[in-house]
């Protein structure tokens, strides 16, 4: 069976704007409730097994900060 896809922030360029999980239509991620080093709340896995690889989360994304794989 294939893996799950996996989720890879750039927390560089990741702003924690929240549009990649809102415009996910499988609600397979989420913003995490603790800040990072840059005070963002960044994007993380919610349940992978639901992602459907279409690319909506990539493709949204302002800042080019997150990919799926
Ligand atoms: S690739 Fe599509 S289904 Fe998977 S996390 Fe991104 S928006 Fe959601
Ligand atoms: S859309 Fe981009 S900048 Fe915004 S939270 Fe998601 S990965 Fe970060």
């Amino acid at each position: 069976m294939e893996d799950n896809p996996r989720l890879f922030i750039n927390s560089r360029y990741c702003k924690g704007c929240g549009i990649c999980a809102a415009e996910c239509p499988v609600d397979a991620l989420e913003i995490a409730d603790t800040m990072n080093e840059r005070g963002y709340f960044l994007p993380r896995e919610l349940d992978m097994a639901r992602c459907r690889r279409c690319g909506m989360c990539m493709l949204m994304c302002p800042d080019f900060a997150i990919t799926i794989a």
